[in-house]
């Protein structure tokens, strides 16, 4: 699988030029590489209405749902910066990483399939990898349900 990560993070790149964020100028794409190969990608999505804006990581998640594949979610890059002209985004000094909310949608996703999630955070310079715990640690889960 790591044999795949310079294309999971240029595929979280590429995914940052289709953002819709017209009023942040921040764009951000997020790759799912799965079990099968397949590399799942989402981009940022506002809208006028701030809270309903949907961040690159849910889109692309959601999207694998949709697609019968949330089980095959392995690992996850996220890549994104302030929008240039040509809509590719400016990719910061310091690693973009998931928000709050994403971090506890991936947590629903890890648990599914009983793994603990790299998510690749990319900077101008290269990426920097954490596993989920590092990023949500103590989280709430589907276990707390049980
Ligand atoms: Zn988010």
């Amino acid at each position: 699988m790591s044999g795949n990560l310079p294309r999971l993070i240029k595929a979280a790149k590429d995914a940052a030029k289709n953002a819709y964020a017209p009023y942040s100028g921040y764009h951000v794409g997020a790759a799912l590489q799965l079990d099968s190969g397949q590399i799942v990608t989402g981009a940022n999505f506002e809208n006028a209405s701030f809270g309903m804006t949907l961040c690159a990581e849910t889109v692309a998640i959601a999207k694998a749902n949709s697609d019968g594949q949330l089980n095959q979610i392995t690992a996850i890059a996220i890549a994104g910066g302030p929008a240039k002209f040509d809509m590719s985004p400016d990719i910061g000094v310091d690693p973009i990483t998931p928000c709050g909310r994403c971090r506890q949608i991936l947590k629903e996703v890890a648990d599914l399939n009983a793994l603990d999630i790299p998510v690749h955070c990319v900077h101008a310079k290269g990426h920097v990898t954490y596993l989920l715990s590092e990023l949500l640690p103590h989280a709430f889960g589907p276990a707390n349900l049980e």
